[in-house]
């Protein structure tokens, strides 16, 4: 039996055989092991050839040996026990479906929303207005209807990412998250210790996990959003808690909202019931307002004692969508600059309806229809 220490790599390039020791970069990212070269002058000669098994990576994407080895960021240290698995490619949207104005910009520039950030101004929707929200806030529930459908033990994040996508193109809805500021994927799917803002991946999603699903949908001009946690497979005790604690906040928060109440006191109604229960809550990322544009004025901390400015007026349309952790409230993000995760690596959980204010109180434009309006994860519980 022989124990090989160091094994002499050689180039890739057929017939050249002299010692590598250059790796391809783009196989670096992909987690493709034993691709090397000897020289620039040997990878440029071969890159035609060579590039091919990128391609072949990033479509088929589920060779195990590959991904056991992705590792795309070996100097971050890791919160928790998630780790992320390679991506596919960026699914395209048909022209025939009218687009908001970053979903073609190669940054993800949302414009028109940058412009409106100017003022801190909180629009008044007219009757038109609030028919347009409504009919995109039902395309979206719709959506997420489709999602509860299929989510479980061995479903992919990106098979989730797929159906969201297609269900969509199926309602003539653009999925808003899609280029975002670059956002590569068409929906959010957020595992066990991920705040929010997942990236859907190659991982099939395992007995035990939740998962929240976030979907946003732009049509005609609208955009409606909406998110929940579900279980998957047997949970533990501790994440059942979580999950109902969360939606149970959030259940709070829509009672307290009516014409004249300030946007402040949503953050004393969440933190008050999490806190009873033992859970904290999320400071960095907060309730937006939404119309014809995706992240607008307010801006609505889900934590209490926030010093936020403003009061609720009928014709207002916001989300509010508190993340509730089990352990610390503090975020860390991966390097991928987009999934939010706990501090201390425990659960975190989140529930989101888009909500219109009415002379009287409040409308849950992306209200569950079917089952009473019960949350999916009740069914499990
Ligand atoms: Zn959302
Ligand atoms: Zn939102």
């Amino acid at each position: 039996m022989t124990d090989c220490v160091s094994a002499e790599k050689t180039c890739e390039t057929p017939e050249c055989n002299l010692p590598a020791k250059l790796q391809c970069p783009t196989c670096m990212k992909l987690g493709i092991k034993n691709s090397y070269f000897c020289s620039q002058a040997c990878f440029k000669s071969n890159w035609k050839i060579h590039k091919l098994i990128h391609k072949l990576i990033e479509n088929t994407g589920d060779n195990q040996n590959l991904k056991e080895s992705y590792n795309p960021w070996p100097y971050y240290q890791y919160t928790g026990k998630l780790r992320p698995y390679r991506q596919t490619m960026k699914r395209t949207v048909p022209d025939n479906i009218l687009k908001p104005d970053y979903a073609d910009d190669p940054k993800g520039v949302p414009y028109m929303e940058q412009k409106a950030k100017l003022s801190s101004q909180i629009k008044v929707l007219d009757e038109e207005e609030i028919e347009g929200m409504k009919v995109a806030c039902k395309l979206g529930r719709e959506v997420l209807e489709e999602v509860a459908n299929v989510i479980d033990v061995n479903v992919t994040t990106e098979e989730i990412d797929r159906i969201v996508h297609e269900a969509c193109i199926d309602r003539d809805c653009y999925p808003s998250p899609l280029n975002y500021y670059q956002f590569p994927k068409s929906c959010c799917t957020s595992v066990n210790e991920v705040i929010c803002h997942g990236i859907p991946d190659l991982r099939p999603l395992a007995n035990g996990d939740i998962c929240n699903v976030d979907v946003t949908v732009y049509h005609r001009e609208y955009h409606g959003d909406l998110n929940e946690t579900f279980l998957i497979g047997n949970v533990s005790d501790i994440s059942k808690k979580l999950v109902s604690t969360t939606w149970e906040c959030l259940q709070n928060a829509i009672k307290a909202v009516e014409p004249g109440e300030k946007y402040r006191e949503i953050g004393n109604v969440i933190q008050k019931y999490a806190q009873s229960k033992g859970f904290s809550v999320v400071r960095t990322y907060c309730g937006h307002g939404i119309h014809k544009l995706f992240h607008t004025p307010p801006s609505i901390p889900h934590y209490a004692k926030n010093k936020v400015v403003g009061i609720m007026k009928p014709g207002h349309c916001f989300t509010i969508e508190p993340m509730i952790n089990q352990g610390n409230w503090r975020d860390d993000t991966w390097p991928d600059k987009w999934t939010a995760v706990t501090i201390d690596g425990l659960l975190s959980a989140q529930f989101e309806e888009t909500l219109l204010v009415t002379d009287t109180g409040v409308e849950v434009l992306t209200k569950r229809i079917k089952n009473n309006g019960q949350p999916y994860f009740m069914d499990k519980l």
